[in-house]
């Protein structure tokens, strides 16, 4: 069987990582979490000291950038791969409401993102990959069979990540995270590289009023429709 590239992109908290690993499982692709590489090369930024009262240092991290190692590996019982910053597992750290307050700063850089598309580009080569990010079916592979975007209502999306940080022990507010989805969905929209948006031949999916099990039933089938055309 031929196997295809799945973009998925949207808007933050919309469920894209749930989706894209339910269907990666399913068809035994790869799945690549772009927004952890946004969020591991924050990660290093704050804790290299490119980040003071919410700025960030760009010509610092731009100079360092070199000194990133990023790598994905493969966790058996998790059923995805993991997120690894310089040989360390950082796949909690990246995941925090300080990270997420910084990250979209970071993802307006230029040089950053020229060198994360560039990695994405070599993981999905051969295709069989199911991608998630901002920039997947616009920039990193515009000639992908399928491409996804996503929404949902703010206050829907920033109640689904108050729950998930909750469950995490993180001490936050419903509206320090309303605020953060708001906000990074500003800066991702509007930013001069590569800006969110929906993708030429994307199919749009509003998940504000639909469970997981429905929502992936739903576009299991539109994927296998795609593939069987692509054979
Ligand atoms: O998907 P997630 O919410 O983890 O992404 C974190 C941030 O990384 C986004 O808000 C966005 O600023 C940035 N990002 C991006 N391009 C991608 C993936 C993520 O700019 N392809």
């Amino acid at each position: 069987m031929n196997k295809i590239t799945i973009a998925i992109d949207g808007f933050s908290s919309t469920g894209k990582s749930t989706l894209a690993k339910q269907l990666a499982k399913k068809l035994e692709y790869v799945y690549v979490d772009t927004g952890a590489m946004y969020r591991a090369v924050t990660l290093y930024a704050m804790e290299n000291g490119f980040v003071e009262d919410g700025q960030i240092d760009k010509d610092g991290l731009i100079k360092d950038l070199d000194s990133i190692v990023l790598k994905f590996v493969f966790n058996p019982h998790l059923g995805f791969a993991e997120m690894y910053l310089n040989d360390e597992n950082v796949e909690r750290k990246i995941r925090t409401l300080d990270v997420s307050k910084n990250v979209s700063q970071v993802a307006e850089i230029k040089e950053v993102r020229t060198r994360l598309v560039a990695l994405q580009q070599d993981m999905g080569k051969d295709k069989g990959v199911v991608m998630d990010g901002r920039d997947i079916g616009t920039v990193v592979f515009p000639e992908a069979e399928l491409k996804i975007f996503m929404t949902a209502s703010p206050e829907k999306r920033a109640v689904r990540r108050y729950k998930e940080l909750l469950d995490r022990g993180e001490d936050i507010t419903y509206a320090d995270i309303l605020e953060n989805v708001q906000k990074r969905d500003y800066i991702d929209s509007h930013r001069e590289t590569s800006p969110l948006t929906k993708a030429e031949g994307a199919i749009e999916f509003d998940n504000s009023d639909m469970g997981l099990v429905q929502q992936f039933e739903r576009i299991y089938e539109h994927v296998l429709r795609v593939i069987e055309k692509n054979q």
